[in-house]
């Protein structure tokens, strides 16, 4: 079993005191190390924001794409390996904003990884931007009269097009947010855990304190998380009440299940020194 000094780089991050993003780090740490996964064995892959240099401070493999592609990358990763676990991480603008349509297309396809958002509400790195789960109203350098348009539901999103395991967490309640992310991981098939993330140098409505006098765990209220239509219900309350925890969870056949071409072997594994891809260069040039 790696312990967490295991998978503990040499770099140290420089994220703000007090950010999220040092406790999501840390649950993704434990639920690694106590799922008893060897750190060779994991991919993860990230995007660009505050919280996308996460793989640098994790020893797994790890990648660092662009800003709203940590879904295409670890998607590559997945099928060309698909004997490893993938996860991904990213934050609310690069998950929901710039790589929307990766978000929904991923979940359709019910590829078997793990997408770990860390949703501040804002844009962190690029110095506080109304980013797309801003509430209506939210003032912001970028939206100083208020945001116009309603926030992003991702837990409902997510519902719709099809993810078969969704989540949300609060970077605050590091127990909470380790099992919901070791289940996630474990799950076979597309997960979302969505993690309120409190940003303390940018947004001053959304604070730790706020999420606290808010927050209460689905388990605690026997909510059914095999129920598609209790999860929907759970999944638009907004306000004085916001739930975290496992919403919905379902088993589907995953898409690398109906991969021929992978059944026996993963795409790495498969020995490619005698195919000729001139007919297929010749096809498409
Ligand atoms: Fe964290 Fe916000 Fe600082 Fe970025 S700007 S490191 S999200 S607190």
């Amino acid at each position: 079993m790696a312990s967490i000094s295991d998978l503990t780089t040499k770099e140290s991050p420089t994220w703000c005191m007090g950010c999220g993003d040092f406790s999501i780090l840390s649950a993704i740490k434990n639920a690694i190390s106590q799922l008893n996964i060897e750190p060779h064995n994991v991919l993860i892959s990230s995007g660009i924001g505050c919280g996308s240099k996460t793989p640098h401070f994790i020893k797994t493999y790890g990648f660092e794409g662009l800003h709203g592609r940590s879904l295409p990358v670890a998607t590559g990763f997945k099928l060309s390996n698909h004997k490893m676990k993938v996860i991904a991480v990213a934050g609310d603008g690069d998950t929901y904003g710039i790589g929307g349509n990766h978000f929904i297309h991923t979940m359709r396809r019910n590829i078997d990884m793990t997408l770990i958002v860390q949703n501040n509400a804002i844009y962190g790195l690029t110095k506080g931007q109304t980013s797309p789960t801003s509430q209506k109203g939210f003032k912001s350098n970028s939206t100083p009269s208020g945001v116009l348009e309603e926030a992003v539901n991702p837990i409902s999103t997510a519902l719709t097009w099809g993810a078969t395991f969704i989540a949300r967490g609060f970077a605050f309640d590091v127990a909470h947010l380790v099992s919901v992310v070791k289940e996630a991981i474990s799950h076979r098939g597309f997960s979302l855990v969505d993690v309120f993330q409190p940003c303390v140098t940018y947004n001053r409505i959304n604070t730790m304190e706020w999420y606290k006098q808010r927050v209460y765990d689905l388990t605690k209220e026997n909510h059914d998380s095999t129920n598609w239509f209790a999860a929907m219900e759970k999944a638009l309350e907004w306000g004085d009440r916001i739930p975290i925890g496992v919403f919905y969870k379902t088993q589907k056949p995953t898409y690398e299940d109906g991969l021929p071409q992978i059944k026996d072997k993963a795409l790495v594994e498969q020995d490619i020194s005698n195919v000729d891809i001139r007919p297929l260069l010749k096809k498409y040039m």
